[in-house]
């Protein structure tokens, strides 16, 4: 069976008109007027599939098309209709329409199905409205913490009084949790946002798992000096030594046999003045791999380089983990059938690991998840150039419909 890629396109394009941004892409935040917008557009495509529409005690938006058996766990596909500030139009957004597409192609043929059918749109995927990336998910998992709801947006309204404007009591919002029980399984529809489909130009991405990540910051202390008066050798100076530490990780990650990205995408400098030798530098270290223990082995070897660094330049340093997440790997069977899937309809396919988060990692803490990708045109995501050919988004959907129709 096939879906109709303009219908799904006309959906990509009819949500695009939310949430644009003056400064370029779209910023299309939370519980924001737009992210409201369009959970009321999907609300009527939904009720003209016959789908009910609730929105559960975390924020998610939830449609479900009943099956023969309601008792039976339910089959769930979904997305985020939310994006980073200046994002593209294709994160998130594809996903949902996809899984529209899905439920098009299931009733229009109707088709048999004993299990009820899920649409979710979780609240929160991309964390830019109040920095509580995956909270939906998350709070559906039952791992949601107290205090994602004090994070604010820049307007500095929290995301727990942010979640009235959908008629959610933020104190309920464990009440989201659900179980294996009630959810059969998750899959999701998603650009690669990376370069590895695109560059090998297939259009099928398997994702086997989700990297698993550590944020580490290392707060460097030198002494502040004039630029011009103390000599080079008597100098410590927290910027060289800031320096050296972003050169070890780059060469300590390329050691690893390609098991770990790592990334320093931030460095604080104080005072940040070009005629002072620097007492202080924070360096932000971005740790990534498939493999937990390679990546702890990874931050103990980094943390040695960190120390004969500090000892060499006499600086002082403190070394504090700032956010750590387990990887994940996705359910086998489900990736075997998106396999399957993809050699019959004839496509080409990779498997793939995702170096970002997804609510999926959430997911397969209580249901058997799995996740498709299409190339991100040069890898570009998170940016209004963010791309993706309407013909590797047409073979995408046609993977996610046809293993949703085999689970049926
Ligand atoms: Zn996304």
């Amino acid at each position: 069976m096939k879906i109709q890629i303009s219908r799904m396109m006309d959906k990509l394009y009819t949500i695009s008109q939310y949430g644009k941004d003056p400064s370029g892409g779209w910023s299309r935040y939370s519980f924001s007027d737009d992210d409201l917008k369009v959970r009321d557009i999907m609300t009527s495509w939904a009720s003209n599939l016959g789908m009910a529409v609730r929105t559960d005690p975390a924020g998610n938006w939830i449609a479900r098309l009943e099956g023969n058996n309601n008792k039976s766990p339910v089959i769930a596909l979904g997305s985020h209709i939310d994006t980073v500030k200046n994002g593209g139009m294709f994160d998130g957004s594809l996903g949902m329409v996809a899984a529209f597409e899905v439920i098009n192609v299931i009733t229009e043929n109707n088709l048999i199905h004993n299990n009820p059918i899920e649409i979710i749109s979780f609240a929160e995927q991309d964390g830019s409205g109040f920095g509580a990336s995956l909270f939906g998910s998350k709070a559906m998992a039952g791992v949601a913490d107290d205090v994602l709801l004090q994070r604010k947006n820049g307007m500095g309204l929290s995301l727990g009084e942010a979640m009235k404007r959908v008629g959610c009591d933020p104190q309920l919002y464990r009440s989201a949790q659900r179980s294996k029980e009630e959810i059969k399984c998750y899959l999701e529809l998603h650009i690669e946002q990376g370069t590895i489909l695109d560059d090998a130009k297939v259009s099928i991405g398997i994702v086997d798992g989700v990297a698993g990540f550590e944020w580490d910051k290392v707060v460097l202390k030198g002494k502040s000096a004039h630029a011009g008066t103390i000599p080079m050798t008597s100098r410590v100076d927290a910027v060289l030594a800031a320096a050296e530490i972003i050169v070890a990780v780059e060469k300590t990650a390329k050691h690893m046999n390609g098991q770990i990205i790592a990334t320093v995408g931030r460095c604080d400098i104080q005072p940040n003045t070009i005629n002072i030798v620097a007492d202080e530098a924070v360096v932000y270290v971005d740790i990534r791999s498939i493999d937990d223990r390679e990546r702890k082995s990874f931050f103990s070897i980094l943390s040695k380089e960190i120390e004969k660094i500090c000892e060499k330049e006499k600086v002082m340093y403190r070394l504090e983990k700032i956010a750590e997440t387990p990887s994940i790997i996705l359910d086998d069977s489900l990736v075997h059938r998106i396999e399957d899937i993809s050699e019959k309809c004839g496509y080409e396919y990779r498997h793939i690991i995702s170096g970002a988060g997804h609510d999926v990692q959430s997911m397969s803490l209580i249901t058997d998840a799995a996740m498709i990708f299409v190339p991100s045109k040069g890898g570009i995501s998170h940016s209004p150039k963010e791309l993706t050919d309407a013909s590797d988004i047409e073979k995408g959907a046609n993977v996610l419909l046809n293993t949703i129709i085999g689970l049926l």
